[in-house]
């Protein structure tokens, strides 16, 4: 379905942004990883898609607080491949502290990777999707890029953030064979998550299990994670012809957990 197409992660060597990946290159696209780890584990994961899926990949190791790295990596990727034909922004992280003790170098750093890349990614990529006459943006926001939880007062910021920038980027290429959507994922469980967990647990003053069934999942009322699968599959869906009158929109896979 993706043979031919170039499908580039954002933050793609761990959790959610790996499984896109992989999702895209089950269906024949080549990917460009990015993200940070190991140099090890990241060239594992890489043969592992290219010997399952029979694919290319290349990886960036571009610091998505770093402009003009993202620029770099847009520039390669796009020299190396000729295309980007679907551009998933994806890197994220996280810290959770009350607002008056929120550390200020810590907003900046989840607004910058959180938000700012997107807008640097999406600046520099829209000229080679139009290009090619071909685009499609798919963000990776949040249950928080729709609704607030204490404590997570940069992380909601960016992620609300993400969610109109998604909407403004929508009505601007709106003509055009390209469109731009949100994926709100409620809970997965990855690196990300098993993080706050311990933080929640600091936080709160209560066990890893207390947090999981009292904090995390008392959003979610399907009572269990999403799973990395099912955003991948979202991803593919938005990035397919059948989705091209899917624009702006911000779709929540979080167990019902905005429906209440
Ligand atoms: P994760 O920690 O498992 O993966 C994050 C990825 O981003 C890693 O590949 C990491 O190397 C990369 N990364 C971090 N900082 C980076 C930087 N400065 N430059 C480049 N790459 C960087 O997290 P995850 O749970 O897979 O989260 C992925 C995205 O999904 C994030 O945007 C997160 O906010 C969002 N999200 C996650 C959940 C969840 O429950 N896990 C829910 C909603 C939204």
């Amino acid at each position: 379905e993706f043979e031919g197409r170039v499908a580039l992660v954002t933050g793609s060597t761990s959790g959610i942004g790996l499984g896109i990946a992989r999702a895209f290159a089950a269906r024949g696209a080549t990917v460009v990883l990015n993200g940070f780890g190991p140099a090890r584990d990241i060239a594992e994961a890489r043969s592992a898609i290219e010997e399952e899926f029979g694919v290319e990949t290349a990886y960036s190791d571009a610091d998505m607080s770093d402009p003009e790295a993202i620029g770099r990596m847009i520039e390669t990727a796009a020299y190396r491949h000729g295309r980007i034909d679907i551009l998933v922004n994806n890197a994220g992280i996280q810290h959770v502290a009350p607002v008056t003790e929120f550390p200020p170098d810590k907003w900046d750093r989840i607004l910058a990777i959180n938000l700012n890349s997107a807008f640097h990614t999406v600046r520099l990529a829209l000229p080679v999707m139009r290009r090619n006459g071909f685009g499609r943006i798919v963000n990776v926001a949040s249950a928080h890029g729709l609704v607030a939880s204490p404590f997570k007062s940069a992380y909601v910021a960016a992620k609300h953030g993400i969610v109109g920038f998604t909407k403004t980027v929508a009505l601007e290429v709106a003509e055009e064979p390209i469109t731009c959507n949100a994926i709100c994922p409620g809970y997965v469980l990855t690196p990300l998550v098993e993080q706050q967990i311990d933080d929640q647990a600091k936080v709160h003053g209560i066990s890893r299990e207390a947090v999981v069934r009292d904090v995390l999942l008392a959003q979610q009322p399907s009572k269990r994670f999403a799973t990395v699968d099912e955003i991948g599959a979202l991803a593919v869906f938005l990035s397919s012809h059948a989705a091209a009158s899917i624009t702006g929109a911000a779709i929540p896979v979080d167990g019902g957990w905005t429906a209440h």
